[in-house]
């Protein structure tokens, strides 16, 4: 792959629910290593978006590129099989709103099942790069307890660990501290920024306006399943062209 072509690229995707059309001609390009920032209302298609970049939803038409690997849907393609859809779903690393934790299996486990059940690690390698992700997501106390016993700020960042044990190409966010109490969003947060620092690409569905605007490369502006404005991330948080973002931003002020 040529180091300057994106890192993600999504080219006329399209995908509706029965006659609802949810995306329209989505066009999007990120650069390897940046972060982009998915605002817009309720509705606007963002997670269906991210969910057509790792085949949790089947899009119409168009075309989805994850560093090599990609794939053309519409009339004449035929769907991804099986085996295909999940060797593409493990180019990207994905972090709901809520957790889905193992809620039988330890922190520790939690981060190895991936690693040891889809690429078939050896248990001890997997337990050695967990302990490593832990570390870092700052939950080295926590590996030997069950979910139930964490915050949500917690739980979230064993989500976020146990998604980087597959070495994902990408992250994706899905309003990943929507559900979390207040007090426990910048714990979450913060290993955001940090694998944004490290180079990690990285598309982030979020309502945290300053964080976007800090972290961010660029934002992309949703609304009805359109990009409606996109740009550098300060451009378009301080100064945006289109009535619509204009107005969707005023809420957060
Ligand atoms: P956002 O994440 O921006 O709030 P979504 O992508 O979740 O938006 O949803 C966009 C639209 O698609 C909404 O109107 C939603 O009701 C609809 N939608 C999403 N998923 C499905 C589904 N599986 N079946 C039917 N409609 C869906
Ligand atoms: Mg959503």
């Amino acid at each position: 792959m040529d180091r300057n072509e994106p890192k993600i690229e999504v080219a006329s995707l399209r995908k509706s629910f029965g006659t609802h059309v949810v995306l329209r001609d989505i066009n999007l390009k990120v650069e390897p290593g940046s972060v982009v920032a998915l605002i817009g209302p309720s509705g606007s298609g963002k997670s269906t978006l991210l969910r057509c970049l790792n085949l949790l939803v089947i899009p119409e038409g168009g075309r989805v590129r994850i560093g090599t690997d990609s794939f053309s849907f519409g009339q004449t393609s035929r769907l991804p099989r099986v085996k295909e859809q999940a060797r593409f779903r493990s180019n990207t690393g994905m972090v709901f709103q809520h957790f889905n934790l193992f809620p039988h299996m330890t922190v520790l486990q939690n981060v190895m099942e991936g690693p040891v059940s889809v690429k078939r690690m050896p248990k001890g390698e997997a337990a050695d790069i967990a302990r490593k992700l832990l570390a870092k997501v700052g939950l080295s106390d926590k590996m030997d307890a069950f979910p139930n016993r964490l915050s949500g700020g917690q739980k979230q960042r064993v989500a976020i660990a146990r998604a980087l044990a597959m070495e994902p190409e990408v992250m994706l966010f899905d309003e990943a501290t929507s559900a979390l109490d207040p007090e426990l969003v910048a714990e979450v947060l913060g290993v955001m920024r940090d694998l944004a620092a490290e180079g990690m690409t990285m598309i982030i569905v979020t309502h945290e306006i300053a964080f976007a605007r800090e972290v961010a490369d660029r934002v992309v502006f949703m609304r009805d399943g359109v990009i409606v404005e996109e740009g550098p991330a300060r451009d378009v948080i301080d100064n945006p062209t289109q009535d619509a973002t204009r107005a969707f931003l005023s809420h957060f002020h």
